[in-house]
Parts: structure tokens; C-alpha cells; sequence
């Protein structure tokens, strides 16, 4: 198990107030907070060997390769890729599902062909869709949710065709917390010559995840989510998928050889990293990769499971409050979404600020899933390693008080 009273020590930003009180950050789903070796390895770059990457002969240009191809080996084991050719740096979730949908698509996606989505996913995992739909006339298809808020697989036949090209679905929801049966899903759309791409935003910061084994043939994540700083993303994709695909961007480094009319395209995979890519936070993110490690991602699920096991027994008893996602903690990660009754999320995010009680309140990129759930918006508090279970008291204290707050406010008025 891991101790979140020491790792806390770890990091800065967890030792200061707000509006008075400790902080108490809920909001991990949307980005996680930096631990003291991630904000070193940033600054040891910066003051110890900034330089430009493969172009130099001289001394930093050398340490700075070095560290960023050891950084890009560090995630590639991380999630069990084969190799760290089929590790592409981007900027974050987003950049590598587009990156994905600008390349890949335009050469597999034509008229009358399917998408296949999920009806949980994030908008960055929905738009690029829509657009190339737009492009090819191919078609949006959505596996429903269930009652549970799971994915309802018993009508995965019927919108999993011989038409669906891309199966593209998130592996945790943002919103409902919901673990997908990705590898299940994947077993079935290859069955039917279907690619599949797992936005693993929510997985891999918190739980083991081996790319080998999803069996998935792109997987897209941030690095923000996990301990590393902003700016820096991953996509990986599976051979031969990766050697049939063209270049994302163009320009220098991306290239091997160029003439006035014409180029060819550097090795993997260098092929997609055109410009000078963002090396501080690449190597930053090998370091928040050690980290992590470190605690062991075992570990790290196990705690989230209990912290959110902990916060749903909590925040069953409240009356009014809906609760969203699976019940089951197996299927379940550390996300809870929730809807008090005669309150918007962000009012009730609000008054909890006020207690320094840091959670999300809005439609978390999800409109489409907010619909739905027939609610405008929804609470979300989202656990990682420092979170307590003395936080989640904190939490319900101060929403009971919000919601007292509230009712005679309402009474009132
Ligand atoms: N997918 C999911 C499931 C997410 O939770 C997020 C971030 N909220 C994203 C994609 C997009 O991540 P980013 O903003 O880092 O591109």
C-alpha cells in the first residue's frame, strides 16, 4: 500500500493554504500536481545542459540527446511497448489522437466506412472524429452506455461491423470513472479488421497498462495526468500499423534527406517529432516515470480503489446527491462524479474553494455524456497518490455544509 502522508512530503505545491485552510486538491483528472524530482529534473536541464537535440556535435547537445532518448526508453517500458521506435513525443492526449486522425485516416477511412466511439468519450476522442467523418463521409457509430454506466457489450454485434474501420474508446472516463474492457473490445474489432485506438489519459497515470497486452494499435496519453509537467504527451503505435503511415507534421528534424523539390522522411520515430521537440518536459517525464515506478503502479490503483470506495460509502448517505459511474470498484477508477440536487456544480465548486477544497464542476469535455445523464454539468472530486482519506472527510464536511448552505438559500428565496 502506499503511504500518502509521506509521499505528500514530495510534493511542493501540497504545503501550501487557500482562502486559509490546507489544500485540499481533488482535481487530479484534470491535471496532477509535480513532485520535487520532476521540478528538479526541469531545472537541471535548464541550468546543467540545455542544448538542442540530434543536431550537435558538442558536449550538451550530446547530454541533451542522451537524456531525452533515456527518457523516451523510460515510457516506452512503462507501458510495455516493444520498442521506442513506436514512441512518439507530442504535446499531450489531444495532439496524438489528431495526429492520429490527420495521418492515419485519410489513408483507411473512406465513404460509407464506420467509426466506432463509445457514448463516455472526452471530446478530444469525439471531435477529430467528427471531422474526419466530415472529410471522408464515413459514419459516427457510439457502443451505448448501460444502466451501470458501463458499456453495454451486449449490443457491441451489432454496432461492431465489417464497415467499422477505427474503434476509437477512452480506457477510464473522465466523468464516470468507468475501466473499459479494452482488451475484450480490441480482441473483437480485430476480429473484424478494425483498428483500435485507447485514450489512455486516465489509465496509465494510475493503474499498470502494457500495450502488448491491450493488444491496441494506437494508445494516447498525457503526461500532466501523471506527475509530469504540461506540455508533454505520448502516442504509441503498433508495427505494421506505424510503418504504413506519413508523416504529421513537416519540416526540420522530421527529414533525411532534402532537395528543393522534394524530401524523404527521417527514421522512427523521428518521422513525427518535425521542429525542435519539448525536451525539458520529455525528460521530466522520464523522471516522473522513475517516480512513479517507484510506488509501483499496483500500488497506486490499490490506493485509488480505496480512497474511492471510502469516498462513495461517504457520499451514498447524502440525500440528494446522484451519484455517477459503477458501482463495482473492479471496473472503477479513482473519479467521482456527482450531482446535488437543486445546486449547479460550479456554485457548489465554488463554496468548496472557499474551504480550499480544490474539485471540478462542469461538463468535463463531455457534453455529449452530460446529456445523457440529463444533468447540465456535474461535481467531480478525482483521487491520485497524495489524497487521504482525511481529505475525503474534509470533502463530505464541506459539502454537507455547501449543501445546508444551499437549502436555506433556496428556502429563502
Ligand atoms: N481524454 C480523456 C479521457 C481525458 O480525461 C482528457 C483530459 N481531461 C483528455 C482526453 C485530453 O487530455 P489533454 O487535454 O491533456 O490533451
Amino acid at each position: 500500500m502506499l503511504d500518502a502522508r509521506r509521499i505528500r512530503e514530495d510534493f511542493p505545491v501540497l504545503r501550501r493554504e487557500v482562502n486559509g485552510r490546507p489544500l485540499v486538491y481533488l482535481d487530479n483528472a484534470a491535471t496532477s500536481q509535480k513532485p520535487r524530482c520532476v521540478i528538479d529534473a526541469l531545472v537541471e536541464y535548464y541550468e546543467g545542459y540545455n542544448s538542442n537535440v540530434h543536431r550537435g556535435v558538442h558536449a550538451l547537445s550530446v547530454e541533451a540527446t542522451a537524456r531525452y532518448e533515456e527518457a523516451r526508453a523510460k515510457v516506452t517500458a512503462f507501458i510495455g511497448a516493444p520498442s521506442h521506435e513506436q514512441l512518439i513525443f507530442v504535446r499531450n492526449t489531444t495532439e496524438a489522437i489528431n495526429l492520429v486522425a490527420r495521418t492515419w485516416a485519410p489513408a483507411n477511412v473512406h465513404e460509407g466506412d464506420e467509426i466506432l466511439l463509445t457514448e463516455m468519450e472526452h471530446h478530444s476522442n469525439l471531435v477529430p472524429w467528427q471531422k474526419v467523418a466530415q472529410d471522408t463521409g464515413a459514419h459516427l457509430t457510439f457502443i451505448p452506455l448501460a444502466e451501470d454506466h458501463t458499456l453495454d457489450l451486449s449490443r457491441l454485434e451489432t454496432v461492431l461491423t465489417s464497415r467499422t474501420r477505427l474503434v476509437a474508446l477512452t480506457h477510464v472516463s473522465n466523468v464516470l470513472g468507468t475501466i473499459n474492457p479494452v482488451k475484450e473490445i480490441a480482441r473483437a474489432a480485430h476480429q473484424l479488421g478494425a483498428t483500435v485506438l485507447v485514450d489512455a489519459a486516465q489509465s496509465v497515470p494510475h493503474m499498470p497498462v502494457d500495450v502488448q497486452d491491450l493488444d491496441c494499435d494506437f494508445l494516447a496519453f498525457s503526461g500532466h495526468k501523471m506527475c509530469a509537467p504540461t506540455g508533454i504527451g505520448v502516442l504509441y503505435v503498433k508495427r505494421p500499423v506505424l510503418d504504413e503511415m506519413g508523416p504529421f507534421l513537416h519540416g526540420g528534424e522530421m527529414v533525411k534527406e532534402v532537395w528543393y523539390d522534394h524530401a524523404t522522411w527521417n527514421d522512427l520515430p523521428l518521422r513525427f517529432e518535425a521542429g525542435t521537440p519539448n525536451i525539458a518536459d520529455s525528460i521530466a517525464l522520464g523522471a516522473a516515470v522513475d517516480y512513479l515506478q517507484g510506488l509501483g503502479m499496483e500500488n497506486v490503483r490499490q490506493h485509488e480503489v480505496q480512497l474511492t470506495g471510502y469516498t462513495l460509502n461517504a457520499l451514498k448517505e447524502l440525500e440528494d446527491v446522484t451519484l455517477f459511474g459503477p458501482k463495482d470498484l473492479n471496473v472503477r477508477g479513482g473519479v467521482v462524479s456527482f450531482y446535488a440536487h437543486g445546486v449547479h456544480p460550479h456554485d457548489l465548486g465554488t463554496a468548496l474553494d472557499k474551504l480550499g477544497i480544490a474539485i471540478r464542476a462542469g461538463h468535463h469535455c463531455a457534453m455529449p455524456l452530460m446529456r445523457k445523464l440529463n444533468v447540465p454539468a456535474t461535481a467531480r472530486a478525482s483521487f491520485y497518490i497524495y489524497n487521504t482519506e482525511e481529505e475525503v472527510d474534509l470533502l463530505v464536511d464541506g459539502l454537507k455544509q455547501s449543501l445546508r448552505f444551499f437549502s436555506h438559500v433556496t428556502r429563502r428565496a
